[in-house]
């Protein structure tokens, strides 16, 4: 079996290596935002000590060290996904950026009538773009049914594909739930229908590489921020054919070809929908961590997240009155709980006067709270950089909670 010496990758996040409130910090707010390598600093440090100019406008060196090191973070990009070309990797601000980009996008093909199909599990990244644009278009947001586990109702997916459906916008694992839908199935099926899909991946990069040809999915989209990369940045894998014909977002510098007050024409992909000068620097720390990433043993990696979300759930029963939700088969490490007696930001604060991080809340999936009849829940979220000793400690802290509050 591969062996995983978080003891040496944890020296490669220097952010972790600190007291917090007088204790060892715990991070594991780990699907809120996730903590950067060394690398990726330096990356960044690096680009701004040498190279900074701004980018395709040629005619001196750093321009050109500037777009190589920027056209470089987005083959490592392509790379990541396995998508056929860069002309379909676009850089936005983020998850709720690309998702945006894509729900004006599809406008044009929308009119009343038609059904957008999410699911009952989605952030509200992923459902409010699309009733903005239901609004304008008289189109529908239909939510896929979830089970009590937390995992997509097929047979509801089932009913709901129909006729009147024209996009798919699925989260690929819950971030409130840490389930891993089958996206790979249900993507078949909507396309069997010519139903356009999108899959959400702001959560799964972090603990997966997905593979965007062997899902066949349209648009795949996800935040650097989550990936260990900085904030500011974000990507937006799209099909070509949709991409040329799908509008631009925004207008501007960078993504035109021709301007004139008679006509305008757009650039070529991935310029088209990149109006106005990128996160440069952001683009090469998110090259910076995927590089990071890809000198790690995925499999290694893979197994020493499962041990810890094994040794969480060991260690439910030690804390009365605490409850899972979210209990998928499939599921990454992530954790949402409530304990009897106690309010989810009640838990946060004492946590954290522990030095321990989690966060509380509505998770950005109020109808998903609603579904569970909460009104928000615990979540501890783990990366890849915790240690079974931090689980530990998050529960010898809320056995503490619970015995003295709840
Ligand atoms: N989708 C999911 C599943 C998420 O977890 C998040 C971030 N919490 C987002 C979308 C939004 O990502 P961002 O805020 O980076 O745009």
């Amino acid at each position: 079996t591969p062996v995983f010496d978080v003891t040496a990758i944890r020296r490669d996040f220097p952010i972790l290596a600190q007291q917090v409130n007088g204790k060892p910090l715990v991070y594991l707010d780990n699907g809120a935002s996730a903590q950067k390598p060394q690398a990726v600093m330096d990356a960044m440090d690096r680009y701004y000590r040498e190279m900074h100019s701004n980018v395709h406008r040629g005619a001196h060196t750093l321009g050109d060290r500037a777009t190589a090191a920027f056209e470089g973070a987005r083959e490592t990009v392509r790379q990541f996904v396995n998508a056929a070309s860069t002309r379909e990797v676009i850089w936005t601000r983020g998850t709720t950026e690309a998702i945006n980009l894509v729900a004006n996008g599809l406008a044009p093909r929308l009119k009343a009538g038609d059904e957008i199909l999410v699911s009952h599990m989605e952030h509200h990244a992923n459902i409010v773009p699309w009733q903005m644009v239901a609004e304008r278009t008289g189109a529908k947001v239909v939510p896929i049914q979830v089970t009590p586990e937390g995992e997509l109702d097929l047979e509801s997916f089932d009913q709901l594909l129909g006729e009147r459906t024209r996009v798919l916008a699925l989260t690929h694992v819950s971030n409130v739930l840490g389930t891993v839908n089958p996206i790979a199935s249900l993507i078949q099926k909507a396309k069997a229908q010519s139903v356009v899909t999108l899959i959400d991946g702001a959560q799964a990069v972090p603990h997966f590489q997905p593979d965007v040809q062997a899902l066949d999915c349209d648009f795949y989209v996800f935040s650097s921020h989550k990936l260990f990369g900085p904030t500011g940045i974000g990507v937006l894998y799209g099909r070509a054919e949709l991409l040329e014909e799908i509008p631009p977002y925004q207008g501007g510098g960078e993504m035109i070809e021709r301007v004139s007050f008679e006509r305008t024409t757009w650039n070529v992909l991935p310029y088209k929908f990149e109006a106005g000068t990128p996160a440069i620097a952001e683009a090469v720390g998110l090259g910076a961590a995927i590089e990071y990433l890809n000198r790690l043993d995925r499999n290694a990696m893979e197994a020493a997240e499962n041990a810890l979300l094994q040794r969480a759930n060991a260690l439910i029963e030690t804390v009365p009155g605490m409850e899972i939700i979210g209990t998928a088969r499939n599921k990454v490490p992530v954790m949402s709980f409530k304990i009897a007696g106690l309010h989810p930001s009640d838990i946060g604060t004492l946590l954290d006067q522990q030095g321990v991080a989690i966060r509380t809340g509505h998770h950005c999936a109020m109808p998903l709270m609603d579904f569970y009849g909460v009104p928000g829940t615990a979540r501890a979220s783990f990366a890849f950089y915790n240690t079974l000793e931090e689980v530990e400690t998050l529960f010898t802290g809320l056995q503490k909670i619970q015995r003295l509050f709840a």
